[in-house]
């Protein structure tokens, strides 16, 4: 197995709170990793630290062996290489759906804009809007939103995607349409840390379930052990919540 992102005792404050201790992580290449846990319990940090949305205070991160670079053009290809799909969609506003997933590919890929529209053709084809490439984001619904948001994210040939609990913020009818896209990248091998409270595509993609709670992974194991046989007091409270 080889590894492609090394967390090394990472922690994390934000002034008095302590919000990532201690956390060692390896995700390795075509792993999908689903992060659960109480709101707080520092998902979304440990996401961010990833794509350097966060500095750390201490510890290391580090991707195919390297570690995170600070700024300038190595921050903008690092974030190239390391998707991120937020819970608010975050599609550049004023720009057309197809601008939307060329432009980071002209930016920072350099491609021509012919190669790009290729590409992003290709990919919104693929999740299901390609009916919509004029469109400016607010005139779609929220689960076509979150797909262009994925498919922008793809367009960089990243190494790895990141969610950030991509359906929470989607009406019930649409997490679906959503799940079924990403259930389909865990399928081709991309390697994805997803925090979710999906079970079901946990279940379904997950190879590791991470617990967190209060800033430390509390368990990393299969699905099916960590659903029928959760170790720690926290987990099962949590799961008699949430199940
Ligand atoms: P989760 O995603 O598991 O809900 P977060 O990583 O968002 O948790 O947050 C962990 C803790 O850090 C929470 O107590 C949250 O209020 C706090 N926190 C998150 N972002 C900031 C910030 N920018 N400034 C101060 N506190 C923050
Ligand atoms: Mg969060």
């Amino acid at each position: 197995m080889e590894p492609l992102v090394v967390m090394t005792e990472v922690n994390k404050h934000y002034g008095d709170l302590h919000v990532l201790k201690d956390i060692s992580l390896t995700v390795n290449k075509g792993d999908v990793v689903v992060v659960i846990g109480p709101s707080g319990s520092g998902k979304s940090t440990l996401c961010r630290a990833i794509n350097r949305l966060e500095t750390i205070d201490s510890g290391s991160i580090a991707i195919e062996g390297r570690d995170l670079p600070e700024e300038g053009a190595a921050l903008a290809k690092l974030r190239a290489d390391v998707g991120m799909v937020f819970q608010s969609f975050n599609l550049f506003a004023h720009k057309t759906v197809l601008q939307n997933v060329t432009l980071g590919q002209t930016n920072v890929r350099k491609r021509s804009k012919k190669a790009a529209e290729e590409r992003a053709m290709e990919l919104l084809d693929r999740v299901g809007v390609a009916n919509q490439v004029s469109k400016m984001p607010s005139q779609l619904s929220g689960g076509q939103q979150q797909r262009v948001a994925i498919a922008r994210a793809l367009a960089m040939d990243p190494k790895i995607m990141l969610f950030d609990e991509p359906t929470s913020a989607l009406d019930p009818e649409m997490i679906n349409e959503v799940l079924d896209v990403m259930v389909g990248l865990a399928k081709e091998g991309m390697t994805m840390v997803v925090v979710t409270h999906e079970m079901g595509f946990a279940r379904k993609a997950a190879d590791r379930v991470l617990f967190m709670a209060d800033g430390r992974i509390v368990e990393d194991a299969d699905p099916e052990t960590f659903f029928t046989n959760p170790k720690s007091a926290r987990a099962k409270d949590f799961l008699s919540k949430i199940l």
